[in-house]
C-alpha cells in the first residue's frame, strides 16, 4: 500500500483539513512482477540455444571441422537452435505486439470457414508423415466475424498445430458454429492428453508439461500465451478439456459484436 497526504488550505495560513490518497500497489506490484519474471525467463530461454550455437562453433574451429561426418551433425544442430531463435524471437514480437494492441485497426468481416481452411492448407507438411486425419466441420450458418484475419488465423494456427505435435495418431477435428451470438471454434485432438494439474498454468508463458517433448517439437512455450491474449482482445473466453491417453479439446467463445478498436 502506498500512502500519501497533503494539507488542504483555504488561505495561506488556515488548515482546512488533509488529503490523503491510499493506493492499493498489489496490482501494480504484480503486473511488474510479471513483466520481471517474463525478461528473465526470455533470457534464459534465449540463452540456451546461443550457448549451444556457440560450443558447436568452437568444437568446430577446434578442428571438428576436419572430420565431415562430424562438421555436418554438429552444423545440423546449429542450423536446428538457430532455427529455435528465430522462432522464439517471432513469438515474443508477436506477443508484445498483442499486447499493445498494434495493427488492431485492420478488422473487418471475416468467413471463419476460410479461415480454418487456409491454416489446414498451411499446416498440412506438418502431419503428412502422421497416420493422422484432420476434419473441419463449420455451420452454414456461422455468421461473418469482425475481426483482423491475422489474429484468428494465428489463434487457429496455434492450437491446431499443437494439436498436431502432441497427437501421435488419430484425428484432429476442428468445428466452428454460432451458439447464442457467440463464435465458438473448437479444435479437438486424439493425443497424449494433458493432467489435469497442468491445465491452470497451460497459458502462462514459458509454461510446458514436458520441457524435453516441447523442445523436440520445436515449441517455444508461447504459443497457448498467444493464443489467450488474443481470446482476450476479442473478449471472449477458452475452456480446456483433456484426458491423458485419449485427447485434447479447446473450446473458444468470441462474442459477436463490432468492435471499434
Ligand atoms: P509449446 O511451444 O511448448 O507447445 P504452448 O504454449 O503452445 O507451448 O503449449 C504449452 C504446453 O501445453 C505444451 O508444452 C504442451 O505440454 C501442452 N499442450 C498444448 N496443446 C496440447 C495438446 N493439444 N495436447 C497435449 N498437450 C498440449
Amino acid at each position: 500500500i502506498s500512502i500519501y497526504a497533503n494539507p488542504i488550505k483555504l488561505e495561506k495560513t488556515k488548515n482546512l483539513g488533509i488529503l490523503l490518497v491510499i493506493e492499493d500497489m498489489t496490482q501494480i506490484r504484480k503486473l511488474e512482477n510479471i513483466r520481471t519474471d517474463f525478461v528473465s525467463n526470455v533470457s534464459h530461454e534465449l540463452k540456451t540455444p546461443l550457448t549451444s550455437i556457440r560450443g558447436f562453433v568452437d568444437t568446430l574451429k577446434n578442428g571438428a571441422i576436419n572430420d565431415e561426418t562430424v562438421a555436418k551433425r554438429f552444423l545440423d544442430i546449429i542450423d536446428i537452435e538457430t532455427e529455435r531463435l528465430y522462432y522464439l524471437i517471432q513469438d515474443i514480437l508477436l506477443l508484445s505486439e498483442i499486447e499493445s494492441k498494434q495493427n488492431e485497426k485492420i478488422i473487418q468481416y471475416n468467413k471463419i470457414p476460410d479461415i480454418i481452411d487456409e491454416v489446414t492448407e498451411i499446416l498440412k507438411p506438418r502431419w503428412h508423415n502422421k497416420p493422422l486425419e484432420v476434419n473441419c466441420q463449420c455451420d452454414d450458418g456461422v455468421p461473418d466475424f469482425l475481426c483482423n484475419k491475422d489474429r484468428i488465423k494465428q489463434l487457429l494456427i496455434n492450437l491446431v498445430d499443437n494439436a498436431i505435435k502432441y497427437t501421435e495418431k488419430g484425428q484432429i477435428s476442428i468445428r466452428c458454429f454460432d451458439a447464442n451470438h457467440y463464435l465458438v471454434i473448437e479444435v479437438e485432438d486424439t493425443g497424449i492428453g494433458i493432467d489435469q494439474e497442468h491445465i491452470p498454468r497451460l497459458f502462462e508463458r514459458f509454461y510446458r508439461v514436458d520441457r524435453g517433448r516441447s523442445r523436440k517439437q520445436g515449441g517455444t512455450g508461447l504459443g497457448l500465451s498467444i493464443v489467450k491474449h488474443i481470446v482476450e482482445l476479442y473478449e471472449g473466453n477458452i475452456k480446456v478439456e483433456s484426458e491423458v491417453g485419449k485427447g485434447t479439446k479447446f473450446i473458444v467463445k468470441l462474442p459477436y459484436k463490432n468492435i471499434e478498436k
